[in-house]
């Protein structure tokens, strides 16, 4: 855990908020280049888009490609306040991402270390290192906060 990543963690946070004040469930991610700047943001779309892959991590790589100009992030870093479910986990190594970092365990769907561990799964070509459980208090706390008040 660098200070880049605690600096991008705390604008996902912010992403996550923005996606809840939009009745979109609190998710943020964004991508940070090799210097751990950040070049991408993402949060959950899924309701105004009425896309199924909507979800924030799906939104940040596509903005990261574009930035970059391939589809290969390569030596990247995805920092997102939920472990990423089995459609991003397979995002995410579809870029080529080399690090993932994420907020809140999510037991009921996570692909990156609790349910399943796709991100270092030794039968698929390609891994990336996850750093989980960063900030998970703030990010559990928002997404608690919004299914309370959807209640
Ligand atoms: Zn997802």
């Amino acid at each position: 855990m660098t200070a880049a990543d605690r600096r991008a963690m705390t604008r996902a946070l912010e992403l996550a908020s923005e996606a809840a004040m939009a009745s979109e469930i609190p998710v943020g991610a964004v991508v940070l280049d090799p210097e751990g700047r950040i070049i991408a943001e993402g949060r959950n779309t899924r309701e105004e888009t009425h896309d199924p892959t909507g979800h924030a991590e799906v939104e940040a790589l596509r903005r990261a490609a574009a930035a970059v100009g391939s589809w290969n992030l390569e030596q990247h870093t995805l920092v997102v306040t939920l472990e990423p479910c089995i459609m991003c986990a397979g995002a995410v190594l579809q870029a080529r991402i080399s690090r993932v970092v994420f907020g809140a365990w999510d037991d009921k769907a996570g692909a990156a270390g609790s349910m399943y561990d796709v991100l270092r799964d030794r039968r698929l070509p390609y891994r990336a290192e996850v750093v989980g459980g960063v900030e998970a208090e703030a990010a559990t706390a928002l997404l608690r906060s919004f299914f309370e008040q959807r209640r």
